[in-house]
């Protein structure tokens, strides 16, 4: 089963992916992880895509899809997760020829809708386990012992650079523009379903699991 998550930047599609790939093996395909990656190592693409990420404003669509190319036959056997892909027109057309190729098709397209200023909170807030990547928030998720992760015992955490409000509202807007307008392309093959992403992590979960199951 191949599905994308779709949603603006903290709707949850991370949490929500990671939690289908421990629970069902599916592989999560996310493409701001590729790229955090790339950058984090230097390679040509990360240098490329730096500035453009801390600006809040979209990569070229041609690195993306080429590295969901590259990454897609791992996800082969369980299926895949896309996690922030496609986020404009050209990638949603990319990926349809890349599963095309492939002779896969999309089963789901699971918009989580949620309220843009709530969504500016969470996303300034968050932080994770610098050592096992655990999600915290200042506000709705501390560790239960202050600077100790719950999960793996770490002191160390880390913020995104892009998780300031500025550049939120740069990645909100770039949402609006350019990856909303591709819901109409899904709907018209009948592919969205939607959840309510204002719920707890739980409730989401299980919205999903009833959409896959279905
Ligand atoms: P994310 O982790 O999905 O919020 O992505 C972080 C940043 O990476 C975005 O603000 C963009 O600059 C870039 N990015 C991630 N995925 C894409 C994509 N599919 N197309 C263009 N830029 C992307």
């Amino acid at each position: 089963m191949d599905i994308i998550l779709l949603g603006p930047p903290g709707a949850g599609k991370g949490t929500q992916a990671q939690r289908l790939q421990a629970k069902r093996g599916m592989i999560q395909l996310s493409t701001g992880d590729m790229l955090r990656e790339a950058v984090a190592k230097g390679t040509p693409v990360g240098l490329k895509a730096k500035a453009v990420m801390a600006a809040g404003e979209l990569v070229s669509d041609a690195i993306v899809s080429a590295l969901i190319g590259e990454r897609l036959d791992t996800a082969a056997a369980h299926g895949a997760i896309f996690d922030g892909f496609p986020r404009t027109h050209h990638q949603a057309e990319a990926l349809e020829v890349l599963l095309g190729e492939r002779g896969r098709k999309l089963d789901h397209v699971i918009e989580l809708v949620v309220d843009e200023d709530e969504l500016v909170k969470r996303i300034i807030g968050r932080f994770t386990c610098a050592a096992c990547g655990a999600p915290y928030h200042d506000q709705f998720h501390m560790p239960k012992v202050e600077g100790t992760c719950d999960a793996c015992g770490g002191h160390e955490f880390k913020r995104r650079p892009d998780d300031n409000e500025q550049t939120v509202r740069t990645r909100m807007a770039e949402y609006r523009a350019k990856t909303a307008p591709i819901l109409p392309y899904y709907e018209s093959k009948g592919l969205v379903r939607r959840v309510d992403g204002m719920q707890s992590v739980e409730q989401v979960a299980t919205a999903i699991d009833a959409i896959l199951d279905s």
